[in-house]
This record gives C-alpha cells, sequence and structure tokens, in this order.
C-alpha cells in the first residue's frame, strides 16, 4: 500500500436478514480493528436504518447504489437526500453487478457520481474489465474509458476512491495476482496523471475488488499501488473481514 490512508469496504450485496445482520454487527463491533484504517459497510437499503442505528461509529456507512438525481417519481429508487438523512456517508456506484447486470452504462455511473458528490457523499466509484476484454488484450481501453466517464463530469476528486475490480475475480474465488492488480493500479494512476492532476493521482485512492478474503489480503497489501479493497462476499463474516481491514501495511 501507498502512504494514503488504507480503505477497506464490505459490499453485502442483496444478503441478510435482521437477524444474519444483528449478529454479524455484534462480531463487527467487538472486533479489534487497526485504526489507521478507513472502514466502510454497505447493506442493501432496508437494513441501513438498523445498521446506522447498532454499529460502532468507527465504521461508516455506505449505499449500493443512489438515484441519478434529486428525489421524486422515480418508483424504486432511493435518492442521496434520503440516504444522507440516515446518516450514510458513502455510494458504491458502477459495481459491474449493476452494469452487466442491470445494465447501467457509463454516462448514467458518471452522472450519478456527479450529484453525489455535489451533495456531499463519498463515491466508491467502480471500474473493470470482463474476461474476454482481458483476453482481446483491452484492459486498459476499457478502464479508461470508465475512468473518462466519471472525470468528464465530477466536480472534485476529493470525495472519490476508485474501485478496481476485474469482473472476472468478482464472486468467482479467482482472485488477481497481486502483480495483476499492480499493474492496473498504476494505469489507473498515469491515468489520472495524465488527465486530471499529478495531485488527484498520487491523492486519490485505488482500491482492488474480487475475492478478496482472509488468506489473501496480506499479500495483495503489499503492492505500492493497492489503497484497500472492496470486499464482498468475505464482508458477510466478521471476523474475516476484520483479518482483511488488519491487513494493512
Ligand atoms: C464486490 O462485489 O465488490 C466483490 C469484490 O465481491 P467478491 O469479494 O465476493 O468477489
Amino acid at each position: 500500500a501507498s502512504s494514503a490512508k488504507f480503505f477497506v469496504g464490505g459490499n453485502w450485496k442483496c444478503n441478510g436478514t435482521k437477524d444474519s445482520i444483528s449478529k454479524l454487527l455484534n462480531d463487527l463491533n467487538s472486533a479489534k480493528l487497526e485504526p489507521d484504517v478507513d472502514v466502510v459497510v454497505a447493506p442493501p437499503f432496508v437494513y441501513i436504518d438498523q445498521v446506522k442505528g447498532s454499529i460502532t461509529n468507527r465504521i461508516e456507512i455506505s449505499a449500493q447504489n443512489s438515484w441519478v438525481g434529486k428525489g421524486g417519481a422515480f418508483t424504486g429508487e432511493i435518492s442521496v437526500e434520503q440516504l444522507k438523512d440516515l446518516g450514510v456517508k458513502w455510494v458504491i456506484l458502477g459495481h459491474s453487478e449493476r452494469r452487466h447486470v442491470i445494465g447501467e452504462k457509463d454516462e448514467f455511473i458518471g452522472k450519478k457520481a456527479a450529484y453525489a458528490l455535489s451533495e456531499g457523499l463519498g463515491v466508491i466509484a467502480c471500474i473493470g474489465e470482463l474476461l474476454e476484454d482481458r483476453e482481446a488484450g483491452k484492459t486498459f481501453d476499457v478502464i479508461f474509458e470508465q475512468l473518462k466517464a466519471y472525470a468528464d463530469v465530477v466536480p472534485s476528486w476529493d470525495n472519490i476512491v476508485i474501485a478496481y475490480e476485474p469482473v472476472w475475480a468478482i464472486g468467482t474465488g479467482k482472485v488477481a495476482t497481486p502483480q495483476q492488480a499492480q499493474e492496473v493500479h498504476v494505469a489507473i494512476r498515469d491515468w489520472l496523471k495524465k488527465n486530471v492532476s499529478p495531485e488527484v493521482a498520487s491523492k486519490t485512492r485505488v482500491i482492488y475488488g474480487g475475492s478478496v478474503n482472509g488468506g489473501n489480503s496480506a499479500e495483495l497489501a503489499k503492492e505500492e499501488d493497492i489503497d484497500g479493497f472492496l470486499v464482498g462476499g468475505a464482508s458477510l463474516k466478521g471476523p474475516e473481514f476484520a483479518t482483511i481491514i488488519n491487513s494493512v501495511t
């Protein structure tokens, strides 16, 4: 990891019940966590209030999505204003499941990010290539295009954490090697340097996601440009999530 403060997010996706979440919260509240790490969990919308009411204030709350503008007649959507009302500080945008299962496009994701930032939320901005992109040698083209869609519209990079999540590694148990992740993280920083500013390139945290677990996080965290993790499956297990948080080097 670089000198930037380590950042670990837990994306619970569409998992959990009141009971299972209550148990997970007990585990998280009693876990010993390295102090110098930003820790965020992203529960399903319907459990955010429960989580906010019982989680240690050591851990901040993220949403897994937000509406692209002010609330109103948008059936089934949740607005940034409503998230702030519940004490949410972050939102995950551009997750591969929203891109590839739900069909969200770069431009729409960029607009969501711009709106959430303008309203004061932090954005965990996800990017990542499909296996077919990697095999066709297009990894960098794809992630640069996704980055550009954010860069074209965001008002500032101060509250953005970039999550590099190769789609072939998400929920598959097939983690990127530390070298594969480091190579892309360096490319992301170079892109930011050329297209945004050297300052943003050095300050912005670039975290890795895709089958991170308690057994592989320490090796990944040793890489200079890996500034933390976005964790799916393993974030549903309190002790393992704590191990990942504490793998900061
Ligand atoms: C994710 O959904 O952001 C993720 C990285 O999932 P998993 O850790 O389960 O691969």
